[in-house]
């Protein structure tokens, strides 16, 4: 019988390198370098977790062949020898790990930050800023020659600390990808115009590294396979560019998608199907004789089986997805309970773009392996009671019970999961119910004892003695407005999204942050009028970019009129009074208002101060999931 996942499985080769299997590491951004750049024991076990887990190469992310072009604060560089013995204990640790190591080289052009680079302003090829950056010097000739020697000077480190390969950087709207775009590149000499001229820089690139690294070692050459910007390089053109870099001597294609404007395209939230990229690589594939790489919210190893079998890609790569589970490829060959990505680009990629470092919503430890070598077992195991199944609750059950604790945990609802099985209910948000589901099986797999349908108040936590501990994770609870007049129809978020609240055709949400766009989408989708409310100047505010722009676009396709800088003063019965900017407005012919104000903490407190008892999540502070579940997480390695 074929082993299952055989084609995941099975053996590659490139060159001098042979990998075990066929699933690759994405280079993820973590933001875990020192401020000079210098691997730090962090991404070392970041990375020697995710080789343990069985990945069969590892590309460690972007990093910078010059020195003073960062794009963010704390990125990886190897843009001088002194870099080099970081980089080769990183590639030792993978190593002792089972798994082979590349590095992907790249340069950010015009996408470097002044303010992140002592004010030095980036080069591009044209001086054409990329979105909300500098406007950068207009490389010459001697610069691009300076640039070129930079990335051979970069490729040579990198064989020289151990690494297995290297990836050239082309593509996401970086240096190389700003030469090949028309939209960021219109020189007028043998470098811009022609396809041909705007491909010089990269294979010029591709040339100098080859010339440092020899024939025998695998160069990759990561790619946009579509910018998916108006004007932008296109997948007719990104053909044409990788039969060029195949002549000019790449050994791999990496085919990823996007530009700093389409970024939602390269690290695509749940409105994107899982695979949404494969079709460019594998259009590309049938362009080419070496072999392709395909990535984008590939999420399983069955996926990843089915593009490899149908020949669509000949590696495929994963990133989120390790994120959420390293040990994915374990699991799945052995039948274990695997943690999945919700592709919410909040812990990892939405903070990077805040300036700090990664981690992952559902999986607390990314970033925190190098403190956490395994979670280890509690010395004297308690009794310990959970107040609370929402993510936190459950997240602090899961560790708590994995450390030998022997935990109960109390829910109010019938079912598990707290107000992100109602976040769940939104468009484009189910596939948070994957990630309560994981946690329900952990519980039950750890004998957890689940008490739902209870609710336990404050005076009943004195009933609770007979436990060691006890962790409130009670949540919070949605904010009403007063509302003087009894006869308007006022509901809050939560109930209208659990069809607990009739409605009518037309439907005011007071309130446009997250909740308040999202029900404003779900309403909309069923068919409503629906008008937003909201006091800030825009919408949506708290919901991380790529996200934003999915959601604003629905809510524009189905016609949400969007009121901002206003607030709601008083409602009646078919109607909403509001004020914007001092001017008084009403709406009229409402058959509902719902609420979207955010939360407040739950009241469950200890009616005496006491040192068994903790707070973790909303009930201390209203705030998004991931702190629920980090705060659960660590108090369950500590307990
Ligand atoms: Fe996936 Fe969200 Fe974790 Fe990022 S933070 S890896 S999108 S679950």
């Amino acid at each position: 019988m074929e082993e299952q996942f055989a084609a995941a499985f099975s053996p590659f080769r490139v060159k001098n390198l042979t990998l075990k299997n066929r699933i690759v590491m994405s280079p993820i951004g973590t933001g875990y370098a020192t401020s000079c750049g210098e691997v730090t024991p962090r991404l070392i076990s970041y990375h020697r977790e995710r080789a343990a887990g069985g990945v069969g190469l590892s590309i460690v992310e972007f990093a910078l062949v010059e020195s003073r072009t960062k794009l963010d604060p704390h990125q990886l560089s190897i843009s001088d020898d002194a870099h080099i013995p970081g980089l080769t204990a990183l590639v030792q640790a993978v190593h002792e790990a089972g798994g082979k190591i590349a590095l992907q080289i790249a340069h950010g052009g015009r996408r470097a930050r002044s303010s992140v680079n002592g004010g030095r302003r980036p080069w591009g090829p044209s001086p054409i800023p990329a979105l909300g950056g500098d406007v950068p010097y207009e490389m010459n000739q001697s610069q691009i020659e300076y640039m070129e020697d930079c990335f051979l000077q970069a490729a040579r480190r990198a064989k020289q600390a151990g690494f297995d390969a290297v990836e050239i950087h082309n593509a996401h709207g970086y240096l190389i990808h700003q030469f090949l775009s028309p939209l960021s590149n219109q020189r007028a000499d043998k470098y811009g115009g022609t396809l041909e001229n705007r491909a010089r820089f990269a294979l010029e690139v591709l040339a100098r590294v080859r010339e440092a690294v020899g024939d025998e070692f695998p160069i990759l050459c990561r790619i946009s396979g579509d910018e998916f910007i108006e004007g932008g390089a296109s997948l007719a053109e990104m053909k044409l560019v990788t039969e060029l870099l195949e002549k000019g001597g790449a050994d791999v294609i990496d085919v990823s998608v996007g530009a700093l404007e389409s970024t939602e395209r390269t690290i695509p939230p749940q409105a994107f199907e899982h695979g949404c990229n494969i079709g460019l690589a594998a259009e590309i594939k049938r362009s080419v004789n070496i072999p392709v790489i395909g990535v984008g919210r590939i999420k399983t190893l069955q996926e990843a089986d089915t593009l490899l079998r149908d020949k669509k890609v000949d590696l495929v790569a994963m990133g989120r997805a390790l994120l959420a589970d390293p040990e994915l490829l374990q699991k799945a060959r052995n039948g274990g309970n695997i943690r999945p990505c919700i592709a919410c680009n909040q812990g990892c990629i939405g903070r990077l773009n805040s300036g700090v470092a990664i981690t992952c919503l559902v999986n607390a430890r990314v970033g925190r392996e190098y403190q956490l070598r395994s979670l280890g077992k509690a010395t004297a195991p308690k009794k310990i009671a959970v107040i609370g199944g929402g993510p936190g609750g459950m997240e602090f059950a899961r560790v708590a019970s994995s450390r030998g604790h022997k935990v109960t945990l109390f829910e109010k609802e019938k079912e598990l999961g707290g107000r992100f099985r109602v976040a769940a209910i939104a468009p484009k948000k189910s596939e948070i119910n994957e990630f309560i589901d994981y946690l329900s099986r952990s519980l039950r797999e750890l004998g957890v004892e689940i008490k739902t349908g209870i609710t336990i108040k404050a005076e009943d936590l004195a009933n609770l003695k007979d436990y060691d501990e006890i962790v409130i994770a009670a949540g919070g609870d949605p904010v009403h407005l007063p509302v003087a007049d009894a006869q308007a129809n006022v509901a809050v978020a939560e109930d209208v999204l659990q069809n607990k609240i009739p409605l009518g055709s037309k439907i005011v949400v007071v309130g446009g942050g997250m909740v308040g766009c999202e029900t404003a989408d779900w309403i909309a989708q069923n068919g409503k009028q629906v008008v937003i409310v909201e006091q800030l100047a825009q919408v949506a505010n708290d919901v991380e970019v790529r996200t934003r722009k999915m959601l604003l676009a629905r809510l524009e396709s189905h016609n949400v009129e969007i009121i901002c800088n206003a607030k709601a003063e008083s409602f009646g019965k078919d109607k909403i009074v509001c004020s914007q900017l001092g001017v008084q407005f009403e709406i009229e012919g409402v058959d509902n208002i719902v609420l979207a104000l955010g939360y407040r903490a739950n009241g469950v407190m200890p009616q005496t101060p006491s040192a068994k008892v903790h707070r973790i999540g909303d009930c201390v502070e209203p705030r998004k999931a991931i702190a629920a579940i980090h705060e659960g997480f660590l108090l369950g390695t500590r307990l």
